[in-house]
């Protein structure tokens, strides 16, 4: 993107560079043009300003060089009669009707006017002015001009010329020639061939430190004349006019208003014409219509970069509008599958301490849905005993960077229920970095699980109780009997104790069921089971139902003496329940007989062929011996207990 703005910026410098020399091209083309026209009405009108200066020149020379005429006049003047001025008079009226002269004057030496042909002011002196250029021609026998001004003498500026009359060497006379500059020489600069505001031209001359203009300016009326601008400033094209600058030249006029200025200078004569006109009008239209059509395709140019620009802003915010709603509707549907999974997903960042949660997440944590849990609010809801363990596999995972595969118990936020859930994260680091970036996972509520699992272990337990449970009796039955055995046998071995056991038989049964009915035999089986059960009660001591209405009873770490003072207690036992049995041959009540058996680890050992006896060769060792030992009990008239006599 960068890169794209810094191409942009060269290609519009480049532009802007190749525009403005295409601009300083035609503005150097314009102003060489207007430089041109301006200098073209310049040479012209300075042309025809020494035209009508060269002409009032060689009316004067004419006069002066004609001798006849200065005859006539100094014959007029020796006898002034209207016979001797007519001649004079007839040359002098020609010249002013053929020249347009103003006025014509015959002037004597000292200066009086004596002869006019339009007849006034005779007998009047000459101005001072022209009165000096009198004697200056007189004495240069040359004709002389008085340049442009205003004087109290005429009512109208005038140009005056002194061309002085000799009859031989000898001067008579002069003859002045005034020229109204107003009618004749101003309209020649003042006659513009275009149309413009402000150009013009001027005529000026140099005097003393000063310069002088001998024509009015447009914008200072004649009326103001003579105009003197002093050599000061420098910058007036005037002042560089006299100052010797000829040609195309800028500068500021009187105004102060910058103008283009062409000098010339009038042929034979002080006289410097100036032709002027304002920058502004010679430049500024020019100026504005080629900034506009330059403007024109910057303005286009970037009119055009801007659309590029928006349309290429508009195509990337559709493109990710289209990703959002893409990207959303993953969410969405990621979302629900979790939802119907009730699976959550979070992250935690371990440099904020904080878990970003799905919604789903947040509801098992019962959270409010802003979707955030900070360490602190997720380490309070660990139930307190269980709190330190979780946070140890939570730090195992983290320093091993193994998967994380947990499951815990919460106080769930909103309702302070006891949920089980189950985490499974991975941690991630940041490419280039090392430090743990984040944890991302899942979390799912399984209480329902814990607890269907929970329910089919109790089961469980209760099915394996009844499967090793006599339901006649609810003790042992003989399965129960023969794993007990194995166990005890095993224990035994490790610990060298001896194992004993008691084989037990209701006395008469037969004869009782057939007193009695077997319902009534059934309950007294079940009530000397109660019986046996009670007087047993030392740890791992084990009453069991061998079959029909025989018992067994298990006795670990029980020696011979042991077990016969435990067969004693039971016959008493059974002997206390006093359950009427009339078909007992003497007794009247029911009784049974016992055998004990017991075998100790080492003696077993030597008594058998293998070292160390199994489990199957001592319980039937000892179920032989406690069977023996209760047949002797039966033979010696029952109710007794007999021990085994290899015990
Ligand atoms: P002895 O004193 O010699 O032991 O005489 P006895 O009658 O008890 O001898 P025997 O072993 O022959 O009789 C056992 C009787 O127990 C047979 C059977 O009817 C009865 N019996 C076995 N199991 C049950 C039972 O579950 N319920 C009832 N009511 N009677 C049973
Ligand atoms: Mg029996
Ligand atoms: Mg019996």
């Amino acid at each position: 993107m960068p890169l794209l703005v810094l191409l942009a910026l060269l290609v519009l410098c480049a532009v802007g560079w190749s525009l403005q020399a295409i601009y300083q091209q035609r503005e150097i083309a314009f102003r060489h043009q207007a430089e041109w026209e301006l200098q073209a009405i310049n040479q012209l009108q300075t042309k025809s300003v020494a035209e009508w200066r060269e002409r009032r020149w060689s009316d004067a020379m004419a006069l002066s060089d004609d001798a006849a005429y200065a005859q006539a006049v100094a014959r007029w003047l020796a006898q002034p009669t209207d016979a001797q001025a007519a001649p004079v008079l007839n040359r002098l009226r020609i010249l002013q009707e053929r020249a347009r002269y103003s006025a014509v004057h015959l002037v004597d030496l000292q200066g009086r006017l004596r002869l006019s042909p339009s007849d006034g002011a005779q007998g009047a002196s000459l101005p001072a002015p022209d009165l000096q250029a009198l004697q200056r021609a007189i004495a240069q026998a040359q004709a002389t001009p008085v340049e442009p001004r205003r004087d109290a003498f005429f009512a109208f500026p005038f140009f005056g010329m002194v061309a002085p009359l000799y009859d031989g060497v000898e001067p008579v006379g002069a003859v002045w020639l005034v020229s109204d500059v107003r009618a004749t020489l101003y309209p020649l600069l003042h006659d513009w061939p275009t149309p413009s505001k402000t150009a013009e031209s001027a005529l000026v001359l140099r005097s003393g430190d000063a310069v002088e203009f001998l024509s009015p300016v447009r914008q200072r009326g004649e009326d103001l004349l003579p105009l003197r601008l002093p050599l000061r400033q420098r910058d007036n094209p005037a002042v560089q006019a006299a100052n010797g600058e000829r040609g195309v030249l800028y500068g500021r006029d009187h105004r102060g208003a910058e103008v283009l200025a062409v000098i010339s200078t009038v042929a034979d004569s002080p006289w410097l014409v100036i032709s002027k006109v304002d920058v502004d009008e010679a430049f500024g239209d020019v100026r504005t219509r080629e900034w506009l059509s330059l403007s024109l395709p910057i303005v286009l140019a970037l009119l055009l970069a801007g659309l590029v620009a928006a349309y290429w802003q508009w195509n990337a915010w559709r493109r990710e509008r289209a990703l959002k709603t893409n990207l959303e509707r993953h969410m969405r549907w990621l979302e629900n599958g979790q939802r119907a999974a009730t699976i959550g997903y979070f992250a935690y960042e371990p440099g904020r301490q904080e878990f970003l949660m799905s919604r789903m997440a947040s509801q098992i944590f019962g959270m409010s849905p802003d979707r955030t849990m900070t360490l602190r609010q997720w380490v309070q809801l660990l139930e307190p005993d269980e709190r330190p363990q979780v946070l140890a596999t939570h730090q195992q995972a983290m320093q091993q960077r193994t998967p994380l595969h947990t499951q815990y118990r919460i106080r769930r936020a909103k309702d302070q229920q006891l949920r089980w859930i189950q985490v499974w994260g991975e941690y991630e680091t940041d490419a280039g970095h090392d430090d743990i970036a984040r944890m991302t996972g899942t979390v799912q509520d399984i209480t329902a699980r814990k607890q269907t699992e929970q329910e089919l272990a109790h089961y469980r337990a209760a099915l394996e109780a009844q499967v090793r449970l006599d339901p006649l009796t609810q003790v042992a039955n003989r399965r129960a009997l023969d794993e007990a055995v194995a166990r005890e046998w095993h224990r035994s071995l490790r610990s060298g104790a001896a194992l004993s056991l008691l084989m037990i038989d209701v006395d008469h049964f037969k004869a009782y069921n057939d007193q009695y009915g077997h319902l009534a035999g059934d309950r007294c089986l079940q009530q000397v089971a109660q019986a046996l059960a009670e007087s047993a009660g030392r740890e791992g001591e084990l009453v069991a139902r061998y079959g029909g209405e025989e018992f067994a009873v298990l006795l670990p770490e029980c020696d011979a003496p042991q077990a016969q003072a435990l067969a004693e207690r039971m016959l008493k036992a059974v002997r206390a329940l006093d359950i009427e049995h009339s078909a007992a041959q003497g007794r009247g009540h029911v009784t049974i007989s016992i055998g004990a058996a017991c075998i100790h680890p080492a003696h077993a050992a030597a008594a058998t062929a293998s070292n160390r006896p199994s489990a199957t060769e001592a319980a039937q060792t000892l179920f032989e011996q406690a069977d023996v030992a209760l047949y002797a009990a039966k033979k010696a008239g029952r109710d007794r207990a007999v021990a085994c006599a290899a015990a």
